[in-house]
């Protein structure tokens, strides 16, 4: 069985204060590891709060980006190590929001991954295509530009990751992909990643991302390569995030 995953994006938004509510509550919920693996990306530098407060829970954290740099003269990055010392188990690398407003390449995005797992991290991979892109009927040629880029440095590495399909017209928008749309997207990228080892496809979590609730969770959560989400905004509210991970603790998927 494949593992279950749903994993908060904070994005640019916490407070001391208000992290302290937050994770208290998904400390109080998910005291304990479930069936379904939990963990929040929060800005860097609160992760010392989120080790504090959830060091263990069933909740684990991490950071939402990497520098593909290890140190040196980087003014503003931020290390795969740094984040590491924090007790992070995941690092976001490759989000459609680093790819676009931020400038990162698809080759970038491969030495990010490199550099997360060299820090003992597990790197979650962003893909999707643009609104315009699958207009186009581009989509699938997009996930494979993304995915090869990571593929050319070697398929193995891949299974100590995480891929999470991530539509960039359905992040933020409350615009949804159907459960169909994820299902074929992340067989389409599984089904790629086993032309090179069978094995390694069979065996890394695939997420979807992009406006998933508690109210659509399930029915996404219920295809067959869907296994488990990467969520924004409602991540930022325990309640509608903890119903989430239930949501994918209640799936049972064969690997
Ligand atoms: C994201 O930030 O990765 C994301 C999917 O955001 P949202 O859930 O808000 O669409």
């Amino acid at each position: 069985m494949r593992v279950r995953i749903v994993v908060g994006n904070w994005k640019l938004n916490g407070s001391l204060e208000a992290n302290r509510k937050l994770l208290g509550a998904l400390r109080q919920a998910i005291a304990s590891p479930g069936p379904a693996g939990c963990a929040v990306c929060v800005p860097a530098p609160y992760l010392g709060q989120a080790q504090e407060l959830l060091a263990g829970s069933g909740v684990d954290w991490g950071s939402q980006d990497v520098s593909r740099h290890e140190k040196g003269a980087y003014t503003g990055e931020v290390s795969a190590a740094m984040v590491a010392e924090f007790g992070c188990r995941y690092a976001i690398v490759g989000h459609s929001e680093r790819r676009t407003l931020f400038g990162d390449t698809d080759g970038m995005v491969a030495e990010k991954y490199a550099a997360a797992r060299r820090a003992g991290l597990t790197p979650i991979f962003c893909v999707g295509e643009t609104l315009e892109e699958r207009e186009r009927g581009a989509t699938e040629a997009v996930l494979a530009r993304q995915l090869d880029a990571l593929l050319a440095n070697g398929v193995a590495a891949l299974g100590e990751g995480v891929v999470a399909y991530e539509p960039v017209w359905a992040i933020g928008t409350g615009r949804t992909a159907t459960s169909q749309q994820a299902q074929d997207a992340h067989a389409f990228l599984r089904e790629r990643i086993a032309k090179q080892d069978k094995a390694v496809a069979a065996k890394v979590p695939m997420l979807y991302g992009g406006s998933v609730k508690a109210g659509n969770a399930a029915e996404l959560f219920a295809m067959p390569d869907v296994d488990g989400g990467l969520v924004g905004g409602a991540s930022l509210v325990a309640e509608e995030f903890v119903a989430i991970w239930r949501a994918a603790g209640a799936q049972v998927k064969g690997g």
